[in-house]
């Protein structure tokens, strides 16, 4: 008998063709992700398990916030036969109303599911004087894994991960990371969807201070952990703001900003390959976030931007960003590139050809996009 944690995925089983590739995957990212512990990582037919470790609730902790895993539990593993399993639960101590569920995937094994159950009840009850069967709403559930690979797992409890697929080899998103609340939980639904990012940020130095500079690389590391992310790329929009309030019209501020910010993380990603844009942008949230603002930015950008938060309110976003640790550093008060220069009044729906005729009026717009990109400060996370 050995005791193991025995790891579930559920999407990876629509994967047809593609399964062997995804639970690789898989497998891959919970070795990095265990890289410093001590223990075995094993692939059997629609499980992974862990085994030979020291530290179980270390070793769960990890695996919770890792994509593609459905749930997890600590198990015994028995060779699989009658006469062993019933031996083991006939040793098992319960003191309250529960029941058993088998689950036969091997399918030679020689009694059927439900009658299985109701064997091992029947010895739990003959060893257990305060148990009783519930089948509806029992305080315990005693699960019996059997599995193609000879093994049985025998479990208690259930410990939920947040499913979704593996994050993929490659570094495809480019999440637009601000010190705020939003952008943070946005490259998590990606993440939780397979899409590995690296990370963008726009300050506006002298205006905003290093200490905001400090917050988003705090920030960062915290959702490197789970977006996958190796680089930080920090981008100085000082110029460029400083030209549109000096020669534009206060209201289109913010609009043109957005549009710069678009094409500054277009240039990077037909320079590092990256294929699609992540932002934390929530329908109707602020004025650069209504239906004509958020097609006005599109309008400049080759690249898919995708909004996971679109529909979310803020309450929702909040509870994630708690739940991934990210709300603390997001809630620490320094100003963000968008707060500098931040007009009364700015545009709710802006129009492409005032967008257009706004960005004409700085002469040297095209220069000041390529000095802006060229002085990108790029931060290894891994370091
Ligand atoms: P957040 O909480 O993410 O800051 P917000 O409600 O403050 O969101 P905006 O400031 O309009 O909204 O930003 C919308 C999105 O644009 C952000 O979620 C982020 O993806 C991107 N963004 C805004 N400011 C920056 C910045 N300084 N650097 C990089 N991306 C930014
Ligand atoms: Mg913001």
């Amino acid at each position: 008998m050995n005791n193991i944690i025995l790891i579930r995925f559920n999407e990876i089983h629509l994967k047809g063709g593609n399964k062997k590739y995804f639970t690789r995957l898989l497998y891959n990212n919970i070795k990095y992700a265990l890289r410093n512990i001590e223990c075995k990582i094993e692939n059997i037919q629609n499980r992974l398990l862990v085994r030979d470790y020291q530290d179980e609730d270390e070793i769960i902790d990890i695996l919770r916030s890792i994509f593609g895993i459905h749930s997890i539990s600590r198990a015994v593993e028995l060779d699989s036969s009658v006469e062993n399993i019933n031996n083991y639960v006939s040793k098992m101590v319960v003191e309250s109303t529960f029941k058993c569920d088998v689950n036969r995937a091997e399918k030679s094994f020689p009694v059927k599911s439900n009658e299985y159950e109701a064997d091992l009840g029947e010895i739990i009850l003959k060893n257990n004087e305060k148990a009783k069967v519930n089948v509806h709403k029992p305080e315990v559930i005693i699960h019996v894994d059997i599995r193609e690979n000879g093994k049985t797992y025998i479990f208690k409890d259930i410990i939920y991960a947040y499913s979704g697929l593996p994050l993929g080899e490659y570094r495809d998103g480019l999440l637009l990371l601000s010190g705020g609340i939003d952008s943070p939980v946005a490259g998590f639904c990606m993440a939780k969807r397979g899409l590995r990012q690296d990370m963008l940020h726009f300050d506006s130095y002298p205006y905003t201070s290093p200490q905001a500079k400090d917050k988003v690389i705090t920030l960062a590391r915290t959702v490197a952990k789970f977006n996958g992310a190796r680089f930080l790329y920090i981008c100085s929009m000082t110029k460029m703001q400083e030209a549109f309030h000096i020669n534009c019209k206060p209201e289109y501020a913010i609009n043109l900003l957005r549009r710069a910010m678009v094409r500054v993380a277009n240039a990077i990603c037909d320079k590092y390959n990256y294929k699609t844009i992540i932002t934390g942008e929530s329908l109707g949230q602020v004025a650069s976030q209504t239906i004509e603002s958020l097609s006005n930015t599109d309008g400049v950008s080759e690249h898919l931007i995708v909004r996971p938060l679109i529909s979310f309110n803020k309450e929702e976003i909040i509870a994630i960003a708690k739940d991934i640790n990210t709300y603390e550093t997001s809630i620490l008060p320094y100003e963000d590139c968008c707060t500098v220069f931040l007009p009364q009044n700015p545009v709710i729906k802006p129009i492409k050809v005032i967008s257009e005729k706004e960005e004409s009026r700085v002469i040297d717009y095209e220069e000041l996009l390529k000095s802006v990109i060229e002085n990108i400060e790029v931060i290894d996370l891994s370091k």
